[in-house]
């Protein structure tokens, strides 16, 4: 089945006592045995709910996984991954990974006994330099946030398959319909669902997905033992948006490719980075390994021609607000928000200015997003 038919049909047709044709909640913490021993497969929803079982088929679906782990946020999934580590294992990861990941490995797994390098994923030669004896992860994050590199999954993966190193990829970005990591021989897919699975800026949430059974148990074991799991209210919220996923992504794309080659134009503004863009440096790479370019961008403001502040203040349906992913525009400027955390130096090294702004191209009518742009970028 493909994707669209996928996404509808996976994770329903749930109630046999009344044949409801969507999923239902359950919200019930605890579930009743028959006899000690004896139940119908849930006990305690913080282990299992059937409503996030649901959502967990769904995702698993999409991205061609044996299993997935529905967790409370984006954040909750990466730190359950994490604990598949032990203290003294090193993980190499990009410089320019999402801003909360940068925070957690960087502030708090390296007093835990965890050591990182922040390399440039682009470049395969420092991934492998990189390379240490304890080395058991490699942290890949393509598209990344908020710039737009691309990492070789594919090369990653060989490098990683010779040594026995783990391989993870945050999908978030592009999601299943746009890129799927299991091909290309990655370990484990991590979501934050806040984003383009869920689509609604209604919920946050994360999704750890597995290739194989011996990893899916570890993952449920520790997102039971950590206590991380999806509340079922939000995972049926997850599992209504994801069926419109490869409308939505379809749509992004559109979008997003339409902005990008109109701010590409603009006088106003001194780079645009979006992978769909025949500028975008790394063309061959992005046709291989991706299905489509998603509905992410940024841009450099010619901030001598227009002030930072008078360009916010002018938008109207690009509101300035973090996250990204849903039905809505959004704007942002990562040095300031998403990526404050990760401090200065980082910041610079990564490549992202002041004057980097981000946009989540929403799935309004394009020629409303590039009028507005247009009206805020005379300033
Ligand atoms: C938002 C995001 C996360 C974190 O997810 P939350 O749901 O906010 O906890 C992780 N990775 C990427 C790429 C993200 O965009």
């Amino acid at each position: 089945m493909r994707i669209r038919t996928v996404s509808v049909h996976t994770g329903v047709a749930k109630d046999k006592s009344y044949n409801s044709v969507i999923t239902p909640i359950y919200p019930s913490s605890t579930f009743y045995f028959d006899a000690i021993g004896k139940n119908k497969g849930y006990d305690y929803t913080r282990t299992a709910n059937p409503t996030r079982t649901a959502l967990e088929e769904n995702i698993a679906a999409l991205e061609g996984g044996v299993g997935c782990s529905a967790t409370a946020t984006g954040m909750a999934a990466v730190t359950t991954v994490m604990f598949l580590l032990k203290p003294g294992n090193h993980v190499i990861t990009g410089d320019d990974i999402y801003g909360g990941s940068y925070r957690l490995f960087s502030s708090i797994f390296s007093g835990m006994g965890l050591s990182f390098s922040f390399v440039n994923m682009r470049d395969v030669a420092a991934i492998r330099a990189a390379l240490r004896p304890e080395t058991k992860m490699i942290w890949i994050e393509t598209p990344s946030n908020p710039l737009l590199n691309i990492t070789d999954i594919a090369a990653v993966t060989a490098l990683a398959a010779e040594r026995g190193i783990l391989t993870v990829a945050d999908n978030t970005f592009l999601s299943p319909y746009f890129q799927r990591p299991f091909e290309l021989g990655v370990d484990v897919v991590v979501h934050s669902t806040t984003k383009y699975i869920n689509g609604h800026s209604d919920i946050v949430g994360g999704a750890i997905v597995y290739r194989a059974k011996e990893i899916e148990e570890r993952g449920r074991y520790l997102v039971n033992a950590l206590g991380l799991a999806q509340a079922p209210y939000d995972a049926w919220l997850a599992l209504r948006g994801v069926k419109t996923l490869a409308q939505r992504m379809e749509a992004h794309q559109e979008n997003a490719m339409k902005v990008a080659e109109y701010l590409e134009r603009h006088p106003r503004v001194k780079k645009v980075y979006y992978p769909g863009l025949k500028s975008h440096p790394q063309g061959e790479l992005i046709r291989r390994q991706m299905k489509g370019f998603g509905g992410m961008l940024a841009f450099e403001l010619d901030t001598s021609k227009i002030p930072l502040d008078r360009f916010f203040e002018r938008t109207k349906l690009f509101a300035l607000a973090e996250s990204l992913g849903g039905v809505e525009s959004l704007v942002e400027v990562p040095w300031q928000m998403s990526h404050a955390s990760m401090g200065e130096a980082a910041l610079k090294l990564s490549g992202i200015t002041r004057e980097t702004i981000r946009v989540s191209v929403g799935i309004e009518a394009w020629e409303d997003l590039v009028e507005d742009l247009d009206q805020a970028l005379k300033g």
